[in-house]
Order: structure tokens, then sequence, then C-alpha cells
């Protein structure tokens, strides 16, 4: 899927930045404890589609700032983010 993309995606919600699990094909909005599907390559941005985090995932690494485990998911997502999307 188009990194690109992820860029330009943000929770219907809350606006806010989601984060991409390659391993569950979601993109995860913590703040709103919601993981919305990646169907097709298709980003399905529907809150009635999203599936509620456990406690567990809403807690992994929400609260820590960048940390050394978190630094090689956030590799390509953290730089560009951070000086576009804060407006
Ligand atoms: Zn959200």
């Amino acid at each position: 899927m188009d990194k690109k993309l992820f860029e330009i995606i943000a929770c219907p919600l809350c606006k806010g930045d989601l984060n991409y699990r390659k391993d569950e094909a979601e993109l995860v909005c913590r703040p709103c404890g919601l993981a919305y599907p990646i169907r097709d390559d298709i980003p399905v941005m529907l809150d009635n589609e999203a599936r509620t985090l456990t406690t567990d995932e809403r807690l992994d690494g929400g609260e820590a700032p960048a940390a050394s485990k978190d630094s090689a998911a956030k590799e390509s997502a953290s730089d560009d983010a951070a000086g576009e999307g804060s407006a």
C-alpha cells in the first residue's frame, strides 16, 4: 500500500494521525481507541466498520514518546507528518 496515502489520511472522528499496523492491516487511532480495516488496499474510514481496540492495544506505546522500541515502526511516518499535519 502507498505510504503517501497514510500521510493524508486522518481519523474521521478526531482528525488525528493514524498508526498503520502492517501485520493487522489496520489503521489505528489511539485517542479514539479504534482500528480501521484495510480491505484490498483500501482503508475503510468508517467508524461503524472500525474495530474497538483492546485495553492492551490502547496501552501499547500509546503514552510513551518515541522510544527505542518504537523508532523502527515510525521511521517513515514521523518526519513528514510533523511538519505538514500540525496546522
Ligand atoms: Zn480518532
